[in-house]
């Protein structure tokens, strides 16, 4: 028996994210070698597989996978702020084994539907390790540090920093400007620079006012005892500051969100940092009723757009199909930009290498993204071999 097969399929997408007929893959265990349309390599034992569109996996570019117990526990329409009260409150009630079987069954409900890798933020460092043992979960993983005040934010560091010891696969990364000092945010400059950070920002309205020290961020963080006015924060766009601590000089730099950011922000950001990617979670936008009116300047703009989910608090699933179905009813993007940015442009950009992307039969489909969506079911090519 030959250790390399050829499938060839009915429909296959290029790197363009064209669909094209007669696509062919070298298979070996679960590793696509080659591929290609047309003619296969005659060396090969071939196979042909059923009807269909073959698509390579798809990118969840943000998620916190640890949080998939509070699915369906968040009322829509809950404000960034609401939730963060209500992730305060359940935060230490639920089990850790209810938060890994929630997670395990949220990641293969996502492997299901063609979404294999994820980038995906957490904020203990046990779940952290659990994620880095399961065999089936891929991507990279990131260590939040929460705590806006001292001594909270410097706990956090030193726990980073055991962690780091003992794991070095995992990206330490700040929340966000309003959930990570400016101390943290100096201690991951020094530890991530030359990696990958994932930061959210400007996911609300309610950010452009805390620069300015008011409204309802300022108000839930002196409720939690945690507000401080640090003299480096204060007064300047959320953009300028993290510009001031090199907080946008890494090499892999994801912008989650920027649902809020005006012109004047995403100029700077095209300006500062053209490379870095902004990851667009729409659903989970509009589940906590937040509106975007930035949609043609980010369009316009450099920064590469990466497609995510964020948690199950604000999300129905973690899987990417659903959420480019959801997308394309918005009308905004081309079927095109949307299977690009979940699939070509997500791999490119995380550097991940094409013998690491599996790849999947939608059986039955046709070729179109709406197809693709309406099937939902991805068997992954392996199961032919
Ligand atoms: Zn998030």
């Amino acid at each position: 028996m030959s250790i390399f097969q050829v499938l060839r399929g009915e429909w296959g997408l290029t790197r363009d994210a064209e669909f094209r007929r007669d696509p062919w893959y070298i298979i070996s265990g679960n590793a696509v070698l080659d591929s290609g349309f047309g003619s296969p390599p005659k060396e090969f034992f071939r196979k042909t597989l059923p009807p269909g569109v073959v698509v390579p996996g798809f990118v969840n570019a943000h998620s916190h996978i640890e949080l998939s117990c509070l699915r369906g526990k968040i009322p829509p329409g809950t404000s960034l702020v609401g939730m963060g009260r209500l992730l305060q409150a359940e935060r230490g009630k639920i089990s850790s084994h209810v938060i890994r079987q929630a997670a395990v069954a949220a990641i293969r409900e996502a492997n299901a539907e063609g979404t294999f890798f994820f980038c995906d933020i957490c904020n203990s460092s046990d779940f952290l390790l659990f994620l880095r043992d399961q065999p089936f979960f891929r991507g990279n993983r990131y260590l939040e540090l929460l705590g806006f005040s001292s001594p909270a934010d410097q706990k956090r560091i030193e726990v980073a920093r055991a962690l780091l010891d003992r794991d070095d696969t995992f990206y330490p990364t700040v929340h966000s400007v309003y959930g990570s000092s400016p101390l943290q945010m100096r201690f991951v400059r020094e530890k991530a620079r030359h990696t990958s950070v994932s930061i959210h920002l400007l996911e609300s309205p309610e950010e452009i006012e805390f620069q300015y020290g008011r409204g309802p961020i300022v108000e839930f963080l002196q409720e939690l005892g945690q507000y401080t006015r640090h003299k480096e924060l204060y007064g300047q766009s959320a953009v300028e500051y993290l510009h001031s601590l090199g907080m946008l000089s890494f090499k892999k730099l994801l912008l989650v969100h920027l649902s809020a950011a005006r012109s004047e922000d995403i100029d700077l950001l095209s300006e500062y940092v053209p490379h870095a990617a902004w990851v667009l979670c729409y659903r989970s936008n509009r589940y906590l009723g937040i509106e975007r009116s930035n949609w043609e300047s980010l369009h316009h703009a450099p920064l590469r757009m990466l497609i995510g989910t964020d948690s199950l608090a604000s999300n129905s699933d973690l899987s990417v199909l659903r959420e480019l179905e959801a997308l394309l009813a918005l009308d905004r993007f081309s079927p095109r930009e949307l299977l690009r940015a979940a699939t070509w442009d997500a791999y490119e950009y995380l550097e991940i290498k094409d013998n690491a992307i599996p790849y999947f039969l939608f059986p039955g489909a046709a070729p179109e993204l709406p197809s693709l969506c309406r099937v939902r079911r991805a068997v992954p090519l392996s199961h032919f071999c």
